[in-house]
């Protein structure tokens, strides 16, 4: 083994010996990933192919030891860290650029107890590992909606889906966790064991240490629910847009309507004239008993005059994964994103000429219908603050070539910039691009303050700063 160059927590760089890599290594069972190792490529490529990052090591942790053993490395010796999941943050802060991973992404496992509804989740445990297993006993949990996002981080932030309207956030599902904090203990954290803590967890992302496992409640779901999509082409925005809004506003907790502007896809019931064309695609889950679904649902039909449906009874979990084919990992993303209390017509113009406007077929706008369950929490009760956003904004720019990239980022800030005056001015820390650090406070608003608290008590001096950072000084926004 080598020695190798490192960057410090502050940016400063430094050297490792190789007999300090060996001792990495000895304590880490998963073994580490160095940059001459032939899978180091693969090891730090993330779900955004924008983020190019070259961590000094990358330490596979199997278990809580070893990443008590790998965070007692870096702090030893001052190098700056990140922690990964499924890897899919669009600001690819699970790779800290000279740094030391903590790599918990081939912990997969899931653990269902049909008798209690409880789940018990590894940490690199992806939405469809645990669909899968979950669903085997016809029960669920809210999650995100691409099958191939990790648990770790989308519930760390929150987390939303399908089963939120009828069933809250992931965080709202969260019995308890284990975690490691940067003293190195490892704790369990519940509504009666640590509670500020967990509380700082249900939304406070990577900010407080590193999560060993996740325990979760279940529901009862399925395993086929009534589902799918109705296509319209975007010249009826207008009309099937606000009828939307209209059907949506009082709609039961199981209706969920999502609508998607974008280019159609070649989607089996579509028509060929139609591929490529601008559409809104009405995407529909009932949650509720399966026999009431084509009731509920049918409505959506009548927004105006479809150029195709597919509405069914489906397998949940292949629901859960009907837009993976959309959402390949490796394309270059740029995301914004806002929350909506209300969409006013003069919004709903905007992001409709902002859709037409789509400089490339995978440019998108995601709408995604909440509200239910998830109000019914109040802002407080975790540190996830935005429950007044009834409807999330998700400007998906993506792309696959670099030279896209001004047009792309452009067309994004662009509708993000008009779409503004619109918002709550809350956000969504799990929705964030890398340049929107400055968002962080007003994001977590009434709860910042105890978050910085907790931070200070737990992570006073930062080390776990590589995600949407919560400043441990008191006043101070994150950079
Ligand atoms: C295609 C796509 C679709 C999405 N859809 C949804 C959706 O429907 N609903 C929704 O709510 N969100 C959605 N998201 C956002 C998603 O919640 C975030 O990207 C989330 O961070 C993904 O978690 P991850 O573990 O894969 O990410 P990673 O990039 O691995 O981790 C993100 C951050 O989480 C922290 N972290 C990860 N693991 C741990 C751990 N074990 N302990 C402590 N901190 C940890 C770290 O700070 C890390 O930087 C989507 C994202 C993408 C790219």
């Amino acid at each position: 083994m080598k020695d190798l160059g490192y960057t410090t927590l502050d940016g400063r760089s430094a050297r490792l010996s190789a007999k300090d890599i060996e001792a990495l290594a000895a304590g880490v069972r998963g073994g580490i990933v160095t940059p001459e190792a032939a899978e180091y490529d693969a090891a730090r490529k993330v779900w955004n192919g924008m983020v190019e990052r070259r961590p000094a090591l990358i330490a596979r942790c199997l278990n809580a030891q070893d990443v008590r053993h790998a965070l007692a490395f870096a702090r030893a010796h001052d190098m700056r860290l990140s922690v990964r999941g499924g890897g899919h943050h669009i600001a690819g802060n699970s790779v800290a650029d000279g740094g030391l991973v903590i790599d918990q992404s081939s912990r997969r496992d899931v653990h269902i107890d049909p008798a209690a509804r409880r789940a018990r989740v590894a940490p690199g445990a992806l939405l469809g590992d645990f669909d899968r297993e979950a669903q085997a006993f016809g029960l669920a949990t809210p999650l995100g909606i691409n099958a191939t996002t990790g648990v770790a981080g989308l519930c760390l932030g929150g987390g939303f889906g399908w089963l939120t309207r009828k069933h809250g956030m992931t965080i709202d599902n969260l019995v308890s966790a284990d975690i490691v904090t940067a003293d190195g203990r490892q704790r369990v954290v519940s509504a009666t064991q640590e509670p500020e803590l967990f509380w700082a967890i249900r939304g406070g992302g990577g900010n407080f240490g590193v999560v060993t496992s996740f325990e979760f409640t279940l529901h009862p779901l399925g395993p086929e629910v009534y589902s799918g999509l109705v296509v319209y082409p975007l010249e009826q925005a207008s009309k099937v847009l606000h009828a939307w809004r209209d059907f949506t506003r009082d709609a039961p907790a199981e209706v969920n309507v999502w609508a998607v502007l974008r280019k159609a896809p070649p989607l089996p019931f579509l028509p060929e004239s139609v591929h490529g064309s601008n559409v809104v695609i009405m995407a529909a889950v009932y949650t509720g008993k399966a026999d009431d679904g084509e009731r509920a649902i049918a409505p959506v039909l009548g927004f105006g005059t479809p150029a195709g449906s597919h509405l069914g009874s489906n397998p949940y979990a292949g629901f859960q994964a009907a837009f993976d084919p959309l959402l390949q990992p490796g394309a270059r993303n740029y995301w914004k994103s806002h929350n909506f209390a209300q969409l006013s017509d003069a919004l709903l113009d905007i992001v409709i000429a902002a859709a037409a406007a789509a400089p490339g077929p995978e440019c998108e706008v995601f709408l995604a219908q909440l509200g239910g369950a998830m109000a019914a929490v109040a802002p407080t009760d975790t540190a996830y603050a935005g429950r007044d956003a009834n409807t999330i904004m998700n400007i998906h720019g993506r792309w696959q070539n670099a030279a896209d990239d001004a047009r792309g980022r452009d067309w994004t800030r662009t509708l993000y910039r008009d779409a503004a005056p619109h918002s709550t001015g809350g956000g969504y820390v799990n929705f964030f691009s890398e340049d929107e650090g400055e968002r962080v406070a007003q994001a977590y608003g009434v709860n910042y303050a105890r978050l910085q608290s907790i931070k200070r008590r737990y992570d006073p001096d930062n080390v776990f700063r590589m995600n949407m950072n919560v400043m441990p000084e008191a006043g101070k926004q994150a950079a």
